[in-house]
């Protein structure tokens, strides 16, 4: 068992976007728009309330394209609402700003750092990669960033290079394809869970294991691949509740704040055990190798 910081793990809910199919899996569905969850995590732990990712910019409620501009709005259209916000999602738990120790994000796309200007007092942390590459992105992928999230000179920013042990039990685990720092978050022996797997969009939802295809949005496919092959391993050793980012269906069985995240039945872990058959080349259980 690892002495683990956590004491509870909440889901916090930014509503929702439309877009493209085949942006969640690609190939999925071309040309059909449907609806995904945009979720954030609040940990509850001994040195404080940790955030892990912020939602979209809630100026988006009363003025979509002019905050995202017209392209971002148009192909990835928020339904969002003042109960959305990330300051009434704390409040839900009777948390305001300044009660917010810590930010992590798994990366800083529009729909995971929006809410980053609301916690200037808290420690931000994203992995350098990340940070360097919003600086300097390829001319494709800057379409999802959004400046006015990130940029913000005087926040306490801490860089990670790569996996790192946050806090005890706490851990960042780097899975670069999405954006070249993406980075998942891997919570070890939560009480009365146990241990938990906050993906973001390295797994956008469950068909994206179940059929080992990435998201239609990557830096590097090939990373993006081996990235889920490794938190699919990863959950199968930690036995693992594993949250993906932008599943309707799957976010819709979880509790959410101000209810705490419980156990996941053998049905939510159904799909990351397939892919486990996928990581091992066909054999389901890879204690049975030899
Ligand atoms: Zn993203």
């Amino acid at each position: 068992m690892v002495n683990t910081v956590v004491k509870k793990v909440y889901i916090l809910d930014g509503g929702e976007l439309e877009l493209d199919a085949s942006v969640m899996v690609s190939g999925d569905r071309p040309g059909q728009r449907i609806r995904i969850p945009v979720q954030y995590f609040l940990l509850e732990t001994t040195r404080g309330f940790v955030l892990i990712d912020t939602g979209n910019d809630p100026d988006v409620i009363d003025d979509p394209e002019g905050t995202w501009g017209i392209p971002l709005a148009s192909a990835a259209t928020p339904i969002m609402e003042k109960r959305n916000h990330p300051l009434e999602q704390i409040k839900l738990l009777g948390l305001n700003a300044s009660d917010i120790k810590m930010v992590v994000y798994t990366h800083l796309h529009h729909d995971h750092c929006g809410g980053a200007r609301f916690f200037p007092e808290a420690l931000h942390v994203v992995q350098k990669a990340e940070y360097r590459w919003v600086s300097a992105p390829d001319g494709f992928s800057t379409f999802p960033y959004q400046k006015s999230d990130y940029d913000h000179p005087n926040f306490n920013w801490n860089l990670a290079e790569g996996d790192w042990c946050i806090l005890p039990g706490v851990h960042l685990i780097s899975t670069p394809g999405h954006t070249p720092g993406h980075q998942s978050i891997a919570l070890w022996d939560v009480p009365d869970v146990g241990s938990v797997i906050l993906a973001g969009d390295a797994v956008n939802c469950q068909n994206n294991v179940a059929w080992d295809t990435p998201g239609g949005i990557t830096s590097d496919a090939t990373s993006a691949a081996m990235s889920m092959h490794r938190l699919t391993a990863l959950a199968n050793v930690m036995d693992a509740n594993m949250l993906v980012s932008h599943d309707m269906g799957f976010f819709e069985t979880l509790p959410k704040a101000p209810d705490a995240l419980t156990r996941f039945s053998a049905e939510q872990k159904a799909f990351w055990k397939h892919g486990v058959q996928t990581v091992y080349r066909g054999i389901s259980d890879p204690a049975n190798l030899i």
